[in-house]
């Protein structure tokens, strides 16, 4: 690389705005290792994801909103499981060494960083394809991580912010054929943008929902297979718990509304990935207590369903009447395993 490694590691990624000092941080890069302290009762809760150029974000795409994406989808992980955000790692697979793009890179990873109070530790700098992994590292209290296990009979499904919005946005953003970007407002614009390459990680809820809610994930491959999952982890000693979703109650934005054919919205609603929203599930008993601690957060928290004990999710139409629904999230593999 034109740029000698260490000394792009140092200008662009062991910066005090990215690698700054927080509690829970003895040491950050530059060593063999990062050191991090652990408090007493406290687990650390681990996750990675990786976003590759042509898959998980379009060639060319811009660097600050990139590094923001990276970042905010990891940091999503630690927001389902009700953990606080401490530190990541980050390893960067770069074609070559364009070094406004890394400063680009740099700064967008830096605002999130610092927002989220999640401080860079560590890394590994190669060349190859445009390739990101980033691992968040979070602290929980002890035993009281949201887990997708626990969902129960009788448990009300909810989901925060909209749904689709991402899904809407892609098409958008990648210029396909039909999707004129020069259709939108200003505005219309500016949230598509945003929903894709900056979705809001929820941690905020999932300390609030911590000790409420019986399951969680974060929705990143869409609603019903993400639901799925969080049902086949709550199967009981006897049977796998199913869903009844009501396909009106499912939340969307005044934009996705607007721009989506109505025929095509309740499809993207329960099958778009990437959206970053919480799903929950909360016992009756402690709906009341979620929903005014989402309330003072002036948060969207929508009851889109309950847990039920038939297996399979049923879609309920506005007659009432239910129909099973197909299962269908993103997958890089296919059922073979040869794609
Ligand atoms: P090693 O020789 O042990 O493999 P490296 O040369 O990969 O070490 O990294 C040297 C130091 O720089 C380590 O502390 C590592 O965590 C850090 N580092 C490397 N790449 C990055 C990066 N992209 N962001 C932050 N820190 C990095
Ligand atoms: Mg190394």
């Amino acid at each position: 690389m034109a740029l000698a490694e260490f000394e792009l590691i140092r200008r662009y990624f062991a910066t005090a705005e990215l690698a700054f000092a927080r509690p829970g941080i003895a040491l950050g890069p530059g060593d063999d290792c990062a050191l991090l302290e652990l408090p007493a009762g406290m687990q650390l809760a681990m996750s990675m994801d990786t976003l590759n150029e042509g898959v998980h974000f379009p060639p060319a795409a811009d660097a600050a909103e990139l590094a923001q994406r990276c970042l905010r989808v990891n940091l999503s992980d630690l927001a389902a499981m009700g953990a606080e955000p401490l530190g990541f790692t980050l390893a960067l697979s770069l074609p070559t060494v364009n070094e406004p793009w890394l400063q680009a890179f740099s700064e967008g990873l830096a605002a999130c960083a610092t927002r989220y109070q999640c401080s860079l530790l560590g890394g590994d700098t190669t060349r190859g394809p445009l390739a990101i992994t980033i691992q968040v590292h979070g602290l929980v209290p002890a035993g009281q991580a949201l887990r997708r296990a626990g969902a129960s009979v009788g448990d009300a499904i909810y989901v925060t912010g909209t749904l689709g919005d991402a899904a809407l946005a892609l098409p958008y953003l990648t210029q396909r054929p039909g999707f004129d970007m020069a259709a939108l407002t200003p505005g219309d614009r500016a949230l598509l943008q945003a929903a894709f390459y900056r979705p809001e990680p929820r941690i905020d809820v999932g300390f609030a929902l911590r000790g409420l809610a019986s399951a969680a994930l974060d929705i990143s491959d869409g609603l019903a297979s993400d639901l799925n999952h969080i049902l086949q982890a709550s199967t009981g000693p006897t049977a796998t718990p199913g869903a009844i979703i009501d396909g009106a109650m499912l939340p969307v934005s005044e934009v996705f509304a607007r721009l989506l054919p109505d025929a095509e919205q309740l499809p993207m609603a329960l099958g778009g990935g990437d959206d970053y929203e919480l799903c929950v599930t909360v016992p009756p008993q402690r709906e009341a207590s979620a929903k005014a601690a989402l309330r003072a957060m002036g948060l969207r928290f929508t009851r889109i369903g309950e847990v039920v004990a038939d297996s399979g999710i049923m879609l309920r139409g506005s007659d009432g009447g239910t129909q099973p629904l197909q299962v269908n999230g993103y997958r890089h593999f296919g059922d073979d395993g040869n794609e």
